[in-house]
């Protein structure tokens, strides 16, 4: 079970369509998810009884300032806010958005094929695993090539009996330190890609040494690394020097946070989202002024009630409608900003033979 016929093609939830089509693309994102899983039980009272309710306006302050205490605020099932919520992002000029809810954030292919019907968008489905606190309880058993069938199977045949197909594998969950099993998963993924041609994207280490033995990893175990993202360079505090690092490798570097600056939150010892949209937008233009305008990806990585406008947040057109202007206003061009949105992930998302 080989890739045979997806070469520079890209696969959404409602089959293959050609990278031409995509237009304005978000590279990671959630549309319906569930990742109550890693709630943690507060120890106060009035923080338990916040963390049963429902979001409303009532307690929206609370939950901005800290999205993990509140579990209604880590659901979002609702199809009917996904397609309004999508389709705002459509009239604002939006055509692709890469869905990464696999295994351990609740994915859910059918409904995503009803949302891309509803909506008309392009929806990329991601495959593999989260972090380990996610991994099923037989994970200890599943071999390299167990898992490594499961993500070609996914991208070739189908989820379960849904036949809904993932278009990228990803986001691949590394947690600090890195598990034997995240280990296992990574390599695995390298193994998929090799039989696919598909792109990984991988959810990194929050450390900056961490981010490079991810990537190490990856590339021993024979992945083409000019195919893999590295999502939440902007929100995981990693420094100038090891983005270069993983820009050298010839990796995309992810800058998924925007619109996420109205809350900040301790993540593994380090302050996680400490950069405003505009400082992200200033780190990329140094990048571009490098020489890496090929190698960068922009998204929002929406896994919170409170990112959605129907909660209060930016909502999915937040790029578009609100921060073009300030990148012409950091001398982006117009071509650089099509580079970002369309032209970066369409190459992503494009099948490629690895290189033997
Ligand atoms: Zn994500």
């Amino acid at each position: 079970m080989n890739n045979t016929d997806l070469t520079g093609k890209v696969q959404t939830v409602l089959g293959v369509t050609e990278g031409d089509q995509l237009g304005i693309t978000s590279s990671h994102e959630h549309i319906i998810w569930d990742m109550s899983d890693y709630f943690e039980e507060p120890e106060s009272a009035s923080d338990k009884k916040l963390a049963r309710q429902p979001v409303s306006m009532e307690n929206l302050h609370l939950i901005r300032a800290r999205p993990h205490i509140n579990i209604d605020n880590m659901i979002q099932t609702s199809e009917e806010i996904a397609i309004r919520e999508l389709m705002d992002y459509k009239y604002a000029g939006g055509g692709t958005i890469v869905e990464l809810s696999q295994n351990g954030l609740a994915r859910d292919p059918m409904a995503l094929t009803r949302i891309a019907r509803a909506t008309g968008l392009n929806i990329i489905m991601g495959s593999g695993y989260y972090v380990g606190l996610s991994h099923p309880a037989d994970m200890d058993e599943k071999t390299e090539q167990d898992i490594a069938d499961e993500i070609v199977r996914d991208i070739m045949v189908g989820v379960g009996d849904t036949g809904v197909k993932s278009g990228i594998i990803g986001e691949i969950g590394c947690s600090l330190p890195l598990t034997d099993n995240e280990k296992k998963v990574l390599r695995a993924c390298a193994a998929a890609q090799r039989r696919t041609g598909a792109a990984i994207n991988i959810h990194p280490s929050i450390d900056d040494d961490a981010l490079l033995e991810n990537i190490a990893v990856l590339k021993n175990a024979g992945a083409d690394m000019s195919r893999v993202a590295i999502s939440h360079i902007d929100g995981f505090g990693y420094s100038l020097e090891t983005r270069l690092k993983v820009l050298e490798q010839g990796c995309y570097v992810e800058y998924d946070g925007f619109g996420q600056a109205i809350f900040h939150f301790f993540y593994m010892g380090r302050i996680a989202n400490a950069m405003s949209d505009i400082q992200k937008i200033t780190d990329i233009m140094e990048l571009i002024e490098k020489g890496y305008l090929h190698q960068i990806l922009l998204a929002q990585d929406f896994c919170f009630k409170c990112c959605l406008a129907t909660y209060g947040g930016y909502g999915y057109a937040h790029i578009i409608r609100n921060l073009i202007p300030f990148m012409k206003a950091k001398g982006m061009t117009e071509e650089q900003i099509q580079t970002l949105l369309v032209d970066n992930p369409r190459r992503l998302l494009e099948f490629t033979p690895v290189k033997k």
